[in-house]
């Protein structure tokens, strides 16, 4: 355990948590969002962020400070937190993203450090370098070592009880992730944001995504603080917190309100196509897309900014909730629904179930068997793995039936899509309590059919029959040749 950062609340990979921050005298909640504040530009004065979002957390970059004269010197005089008239916990990035976008800057990581520490940040960013998506291997191995020797760098520097960020780098090479998050894991550094991901995000690649954050994740082991840096869209959180991810900021709040661009759970829209807003925040109560076309530039940017940060705020609550009430997979799920893209970063998600399947909790609310991505869930694989390692009784007559009971064997279990075969006394525990639609589909009869498979395998010494309701041939050639098969519905 790590002692800033304390887990209440488990599903899936995802957590409630609590972020201690001492300077500040915080402590945020998780996951937590963090609205990103440029100074140059306050769509949304940091005050009202507390009081009307509930805010706990803001994110500033502080090289837009330390390159400015005139922000400079208000920060070291007042401090950031006057100067943003923001009594929360702020974190600063270091200007790692404009070295990523414009190709250098001219501070080093002691120097930044130091000065995030002097205007009064709670959490200060070494300079790390972000590897883009594709970059070659080399360029990524070679750019996550000098991200490593600048993180060993900023463990000797002197910030008192400022936390640091230590970011986890690599590129869209999973295996590297894995060693950047085990080497960040390893330092005496705070919090671990996954860095360099957003062109992912922009370009719908859910899956990758995904990949990355897992292997950053199988790295930093489940104790770290995760940071998804720069994710800020609301359609990915629930997936991002199923992953793992305790952390994330938005600007997009801001940017995409400049273009007219109005954020929502499944997706983005543009306000020139809206006849109707589908939110009820105070901005879209009180207003029709047609009236806030016709407002001015700034009136119409600051009130899409408000409409975009309130629909990112209850998605956060919408996660928090379902977390709590241990059916995040089932949002997950529902969420997966709006973009196919999402869609392949569920399935992406489902297929770590091995790293899901140790973290996640044993026993929640309800399993909703939602779609044949359901049947690879982590309840169904847990199951599974048990029933390999469950003795018969050598020279018995099972039955395995979807149907009632028989006293012609000598036990009789039953059967449930997606999971296969159980004894009949956990009929009434979770998951096998599990709700699951009439018309099953054929993953859920192949998953329970791969059920069967595993229990059989594990009882050599033992006949089994299995007595089913008009199985597909798909879920039947999963079977085991030597199993007696009946079927029920005829
Ligand atoms: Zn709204």
């Amino acid at each position: 355990m790590r002692d800033n950062f304390e887990i209440r609340d488990q599903d899936a990979l995802g957590r409630i948590g609590e972020l201690e921050v001492p300077r500040a005298g915080v402590t945020v909640e998780t996951p937590a969002l963090l609205p990103v504040v440029n100074p140059h530009v306050r769509t949304v004065e940091p005050a009202r962020m507390q009081s009307e979002f509930g805010a706990d957390i803001l994110i500033t970059n502080s090289y837009i400070f330390y390159g400015s004269d005139d922000y400079r010197e208000a920060a070291l005089d007042r401090g950031l937190h006057d100067v943003l008239d923001f009594d929360g916990a702020i974190m600063t990035d270091s200007g790692s993203f404009q070295l990523a976008e414009y190709g250098e800057i001219d501070v080093t990581t002691p120097e930044i450090l130091r000065f995030q520490h002097d205007v009064g940040s709670d959490i200060g960013t070494p300079v790390d370098i972000p590897t883009p998506p594709d970059a070659p291997r080399e360029q990524a191995e070679d750019e996550l070592a000098t991200t490593q020797e600048r993180l060993e760098v900023a463990e000797g520097v002197d910030v008192g009880e400022m936390l640091v960020n230590a970011p986890v780098q690599g590129s869209t090479y999973p295996n590297l992730r894995e060693e950047a998050g085990r080497h960040a894991e390893a330092t005496q550094l705070d919090v671990f944001p996954v860095g360099a991901v957003v062109p992912l995000m922009n370009d719908y690649r859910y899956a990758e995504m995904v990949d990355v954050v897992a292997g950053a994740k199988r790295g930093l082991g489940a104790a770290a603080p995760v940071h998804l840096f720069g994710a800020g869209h609301p359609m990915m959180f629930a997936l991002a917190v199923a992953m793992g991810c305790d952390l994330f900021d938005s600007a997009a709040y801001a940017l995409y309100a400049r273009d007219d661009r109005y954020l929502t759970v499944r997706g983005t829209e543009q306000l020139d196509d809206l006849d109707y807003f589908p939110c009820s925040c105070p901005v879209c109560a009180a207003h029709t897309p047609a009236e806030l076309r016709g407002f001015d530039d700034r009136d119409r940017e600051e009130l899409l900014a408000e409409h975009n940060l309130h629909v990112t705020f209850r998605e956060i609550r919408t996660v928090k909730q379902a977390l709590r009430s241990g059916n995040l997979l089932e949002l997950v799920e529902t969420r997966a629904r709006a973009h196919p893209a999402m869609l392949d970063g569920y399935r992406a998600l489902v297929g770590h179930a091995d790293q899901l399947e140790r973290e996640d909790s044993t026993s929640k609310g309800a399993f909703f068997y939602l779609s044949g991505e359901s049947a690879r869930r982590p309840e169904v694989v847990r199951h599974q793995n048990r029933l390999e390692r469950l003795a018969l009784s050598p020279g018995d007559e099972v039955l395995l039936s979807e149907g009632g009971a028989s006293d012609r064997y000598d036990e009789s279990w039953r059967v449930v899509a997606p999971f296969g075969p159980f004894p009949r006394d956990l009929s009434e525990t979770y998951p096998l309590t599990a709700e699951v639609p009439e018309r099953m589909d054929a993953e859920g009869y192949r998953s329970a059919a791969e059920g069967v498979d595993r229990l059989v395998a594990a009882n050599p010494e033992v006949e089994f029959t299995l007595a089913h309701h008009d199985w597909p041939e798909s879920a039947l050639a999963a079977v085991p040749e030597r199993v007696d098969v009946a079927d029920l519905s005829e």
